[in-house]
C-alpha cells in the first residue's frame, strides 16, 4: 500500500502545489486523482516515484519511507505512463517495450520475447513490432506506452493523463482495455485525469482535488455520485450526476413483459392485443416496433417497422443503459435481449422509472 502522510509540495517559486495531503492508496486497485488543471495531480504522482521530492510529510510504500529507498529500486517497482506515450522515436516498438528489461540486464532475446508477449497483452498486432513510433496511431502508441511500463512487471503503475491526447472513440477503447488488463494483472494503479467521466469509469476509488492541492473527497465513484462532500465536488461532477449514478445500479431486476412480443410470421389471429408491439424474426431477434395501422389490418410487414433502437442485456447492462434504450426507442419501451441477441422481453420507461426510485430507496436505506 502507498500511504501519503500530510504531504506538502512547495515549489522554489513559492507555489504550493500540494497542501498537507493524507491519502491511502489501496493495493491492487485503481485509484484516480481527478481535479481541475493545476490542482497538483501530476505533482502527487511524481512524488510517489520521487521525480519530485516533497517539502514536508512522508510517503510510505508497504510501510517503508520511500525517502529511505534507493531511487533506482523504487522506480523499478513503478511503471510510468504519460500522455503521448513518450516513446523513444528511434527505437522500434519491440525495443521500446524491451527498454526496462534490457536495463535490468535481461538478455536481448528474453527481453524481446517478453516485449512480444506484452504486445499481445495490450492488444497490439505482432506485425507492428518492427515499426517505429511515428508509424503508429495515437491509440497504438499509447498501448505501447502501457506495455513498456508493464515490461518489468512492477507492482505499481503510475499513469499521468495517459489517454488525454486521443480521440473519444480510441479513448474509450483504451479505457476498456485498461480495465480488462487490470482484471488480469491486479496492479496498484494511480491514474491522473482531469476528466470526471474517466475517473468514475476507471476508479475503484476516486480522489477529487481542488486547486491548491487539497483533498475534497476520497470515495468509490458510486458514493461520490450519491453523496458529494460539498458544493465543489457536486459542481465538478456536473449536471447529470443523477443519470450517471444509474451506471452503478444493475438492470437485472427489471420486470420484463413478453406480452407485446410477436414473431414476424405469426398468423393474424395470434397477434396479441398489446400496444405497442415488438416484432422479432423467426429466431427471436428484434426486427422493430409494429405500426398500429398494420396491426389493425393483421398484416405485419418488416419493411414498415419502426426501429427498435439499441437493446440492453439485463444483468450485464446498468439501469442507465436500460433507461437510455427506452429514451431512444420510438415507443418509449426498451428491448431486452440475452447474450445471443434474442428478445427476452420489453420494459416501459415507466417501469424503469419505478425501478430507479426503488434503487434509490434501497441505497438510502443501506446508507443508513
Ligand atoms: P495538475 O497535474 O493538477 O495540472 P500540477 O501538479 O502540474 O497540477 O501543478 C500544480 C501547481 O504547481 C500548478 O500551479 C503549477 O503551475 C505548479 N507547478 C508545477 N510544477 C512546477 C514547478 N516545477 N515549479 C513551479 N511551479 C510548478
Amino acid at each position: 500500500m502507498i500511504r501519503m502522510e500530510s504531504v506538502t509540495k512547495r515549489y522554489p517559486d513559492g507555489t504550493v502545489a500540494v497542501d498537507r495531503l493524507t491519502l491511502e492508496i489501496p493495493d491492487r486497485a485503481i485509484t484516480v486523482l481527478v481535479g481541475p488543471s493545476g490542482c497538483g495531480k501530476t505533482t502527487i504522482l511524481r512524488m510517489i516515484n520521487r521525480m519530485v521530492e516533497p517539502s514536508e510529510g512522508t510517503i510510505l510504500l508497504d510501510g517503508e519511507d520511500i525517502q529511505r529507498q534507493p531511487v533506482t529500486r523504487l522506480r523499478r517497482s513503478m511503471g510510468y505512463v504519460i500522455q503521448n506515450a513518450g516513446l523513444f522515436p528511434h527505437r522500434t516498438i519491440v525495443d521500446n517495450i524491451a527498454t526496462v528489461p534490457r536495463m535490468l540486464g535481461w538478455g536481448r532475446h528474453k527481453a524481446r520475447a517478453r516485449a512480444r508477449e506484452l504486445m499481445e497483452r495490450v492488444g497490439l498486432d505482432a506485425a507492428l513490432a518492427e515499426r517505429y513510433p511515428y508509424q503508429l496511431s495515437g491509440g497504438q502508441q499509447q498501448r505501447v506506452g502501457v506495455a513498456r511500463a508493464l515490461a518489468a512487471d512492477p507492482p505499481v503503475l503510475l499513469m499521468d493523463e495517459p489517454f488525454s491526447a486521443v480521440d473519444p472513440v480510441v479513448r474509450k477503447g483504451l479505457q476498456d482495455e485498461l480495465l480488462r488488463l487490470q482484471a488480469e494483472l491486479g496492479k496498484t494503479i494511480v491514474f491522473v485525469t482531469h476528466d470526471i467521466d474517466e475517473a468514475v469509469k476507471l476508479g475503484t476509488k476516486v480522489a477529487v482535488l481542488r486547486t491548491g492541492g487539497t483533498l475534497a473527497q476520497f470515495a468509490p465513484p458510486a458514493e461520490l455520485l450519491s453523496d458529494p462532500a460539498d458544493a465543489f465536488v457536486e459542481d465538478f461532477l456536473g449536471a447529470d450526476r443523477g443519470i450517471r449514478r444509474l451506471s452503478f445500479f444493475p438492470s437485472g431486476r427489471l420486470e420484463l413483459t413478453t406480452e407485446p412480443v410477436v414473431r414476424v410470421d405469426a398468423t393474424a389471429e395470434r397477434i396479441p392485443d398489446a400496444r405497442p408491439l415488438l416484432v422479432t424474426d423467426a429466431d427471436g431477434r428484434p426486427l422493430g416496433w409494429a405500426e398500429p395501422r398494420d396491426l389493425t389490418a393483421g398484416d405485419i410487414r418488416p419493411e414498415r417497422l419502426l426501429p427498435y433502437g439499441r437493446p440492453f442485456v439485463p444483468g450485464t447492462d446498468s439501469l442507465r443503459v436500460a433507461l437510455d434504450c427506452a429514451v431512444l426507442s420510438p415507443t418509449g419501451w426498451a428491448v431486452a435481449v440475452d447474450a445471443e441477441g434474442r428478445v427476452t422481453g420489453v420494459v416501459s420507461q415507466q417501469t424503469i422509472g419505478e425501478a430507479i426510485r426503488d434503487a434509490h430507496r434501497a441505497d438510502a436505506e443501506v446508507a443508513g
